[in-house]
């Protein structure tokens, strides 16, 4: 008799073009796991409408009657994909023994759920779903991607490369996960941090199934920024060694004028007095921009707002 009880936590965002497919074919592969004993009957599919305008919800609501292993929540309001996981994974975390979070568009290869339920019955609390190539993705997709790893990196985020949201955690995993209290939620860097043994398991990514990409340019790039600066203080060191080595060539600078009045040559002195205002306006002003950044930020967690109000769960 096998127990494990699995959840799988699908966010949806206007996804009334591919959902029919997305719930057939899981619902598919779930009953296709139950019936070769690999999970228990229990196992669930588990919609979470991030507030979308269009049909979204009321396919839910027919899944939810047609299949008895679709489950579906409906968030008050759009809150974003990463909140619309969290309330997933969270509601999911009452019933399972892990879940697994998987985007909407069917881009993540199902097959490879049964790898994902044997590591973890071999002990692993959290594994990750790692691309291991990017044909699918257009060529801009794909070098956005790989520098936002690279930038990711280079301020010092740990993250596990070509990993997406697609990851299976174990119920204390998640246990865990529900400790970090952050409002500003950025879950590829925060499940590294939870630790336990983990594992990743590779899959090729495929193309969008249908209707269009939820991520434009504008919040891949928020989406960067926030991951930065809600784990990194490297912006603000860089910008005090900026400050340092402009204070450094000031001195320099002071001591080249005094000795240049001193010794009686005249200099008009424009370019440089130019020069100067702008340049360091400039970095004042960019200074200034990123510590407000994490000055916000630190306003937002002490608000400790709700990241997520639940409207309606259908069981
Ligand atoms: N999504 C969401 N809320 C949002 C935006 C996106 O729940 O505000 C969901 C979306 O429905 C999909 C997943 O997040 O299931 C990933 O979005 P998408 O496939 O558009 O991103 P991409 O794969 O293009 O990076
Ligand atoms: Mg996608």
């Amino acid at each position: 008799m096998i127990e494990t009880v699995l959840y799988i936590v699908v966010p949806c965002y206007n996804e009334q073009e591919v959902l029919a497919e997305t719930a057939k074919r899981l619902t598919g592969k779930l009953k296709r796991m139950v019936d070769g004993a690999r999970i228990s009957p229990e196992s669930k599919i588990l919609f979470v409408d991030d507030g979308s305008s269009d049909n979204t919800w009321e396919l839910i609501n027919t899944f939810n009657a047609c299949y008895p292993s679709v489950m579906g929540v409906k968030l008050s309001r759009n809150r974003g994909h990463q909140n619309a996981l969290l309330a997933g994974l969270m509601i999911a975390k009452e019933y399972c023994d892990c879940a697994i979070s998987m985007d909407a568009d069917l881009q993540d290869d199902i097959e490879v759920i049964d790898k994902f339920v044997e590591k973890f019955d071999a002990g692993c609390d959290i594994v990750y779903g790692v691309r291991c190539n990017r044909r699918a993705d257009t060529g801009f997709k794909r070098s956005s991607a790989q520098g936002f790893y690279k930038l990711m990196k280079f301020f010092g985020v740990e993250l596990v490369y070509n990993h997406a949201d697609y990851r299976l955690m174990s119920r204390r995993a998640l246990e865990a996960l529900s400790e970090y209290q952050e409002v500003n939620l950025f879950l590829r860097g925060i499940v590294p941090q939870i630790g336990y043994k983990t594992a990743t398991v590779e899959y090729e990514r495929g193309e969008r199934f249908a209707g269009e990409s939820k991520y434009p340019l504008k919040k891949m790039l928020a989406f960067a920024f926030d991951g930065v600066t809600s784990f990194s203080v490297k912006p603000i060191r860089i910008i005090t060694v900026v400050g340092a080595i402009i204070f450094l060539i000031s001195l320099v600078v002071l001591i080249y004028s005094l000795v240049v009045n001193v010794t009686g040559q005249t200099v008009s002195g424009w370019t440089s007095t130019m020069m100067s205002i702008w340049l360091l306006g400039g970095l004042q002003l960019m200074a200034i921009g990123v510590i407000g950044e994490y000055v916000g930020k630190t306003y937002m967690e002490s608000k400790r707002r709700p990241k997520y109000s639940i409207e309606k769960i259908l069981k």
